[in-house]
């Protein structure tokens, strides 16, 4: 295969290509199959028509975006963290911000079922209390 970054060919599964020093997939400048010039947003190659691969996060991140199952049970307990955490991720990590928020109204959900169950019992031990 080629590396990604400088056209170079390299080992097939190679870590690091011994001509830039880049993963040979952590890049987009040409194709791995054919050394062709690809373009950042091409995902098949013009010329050889291989689906263009890119192993490389280029994407700077703002720390990590992945929805932890601990959170999403703080989340769930209490919803009202989830809003909060949902305003203040919902540009730099949609994802975790998306888990807040469908955790935050699972929670919401969960809260009012409870209560109405609480309600519906209390109405029946008070009416069984007075016969
Ligand atoms: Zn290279
Ligand atoms: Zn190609």
């Amino acid at each position: 295969m080629y590396c990604r970054e400088c056209g170079n060919g390299v080992k097939a599964h190679a870590e690091i290509c011994p001509n830039c020093g880049v993963r040979p997939l952590n890049s987009t400048k040409f194709c791995q199959s054919c050394a062709a010039p690809t373009n950042a947003n091409q995902e098949l190659c013009v010329k050889c028509g291989a689906g263009l691969k890119n192993t490389g996060n280029r994407v700077v991140s703002v720390g990590e975006d992945r929805p932890s199952g601990l959170l999403n049970v703080t989340v769930c307990c209490f919803p009202i963290v989830g809003i909060i955490l949902y305003f203040i991720w919902k540009n730099e990590k949609p994802k975790s911000a998306k888990a807040a928020c469908t955790w935050a109204i699972v929670g919401t959900s969960i809260g009012v079922l409870l209560y109405i169950i609480a309600f519906v019992i209390g109405m029946i031990g008070e009416s069984m209390y007075y016969y």
